[in-house]
């Protein structure tokens, strides 16, 4: 099994609209706080040293990361059917997710990725 790369992981974090930081050591200026010398040019955020560690990029190999970012779509419902299924326990519904999905190789990064590609297809070729 392929693992996820990183340029797959960007380019997820791309479609589903999270800043793929690049954060680049810059120069000091003097319009900012003396400790800021990181930069995102792409989400324009300027960082202290102290704040690099936590702006990091989503590590979508973590299917938890995964599922926490495609549950905020309109279309998880087509992501679930995707990936598992949606029943009626108990008197609620459940949504069950293929164990297959919960490894470490991005599997589960992969099926998000194909569903979003599917989404944008007509207008990537037009
Ligand atoms: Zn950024």
């Amino acid at each position: 099994m392929n693992q996820l790369t990183n340029d797959e992981c960007r380019e997820l974090a791309e479609r589903l609209g999270i800043c793929w930081h690049t954060v680049e050591k810059k120069r000091n200026h003097e319009h900012l706080p003396p400790d800021v010398i990181y930069y995102c040019e792409l989400c324009e955020t300027h960082l202290p040293e102290r704040e690099l560690m936590k702006h990091t990029n989503p590590n979508f190999l973590d299917p938890v990361v995964v599922l926490r970012e495609m549950r905020k779509r309109e279309d998880w419902p087509e992501f679930v059917e995707q990936i598992g299924d949606t029943i009626f326990r108990d008197g609620e519904l459940a949504t069950l997710i293929d164990v297959d999905y919960i490894d470490d190789t991005g599997l589960l990064a992969k099926a998000a990725l194909d569903l979003l590609r599917n989404l944008t297809k007509g207008e990537d070729d037009g």
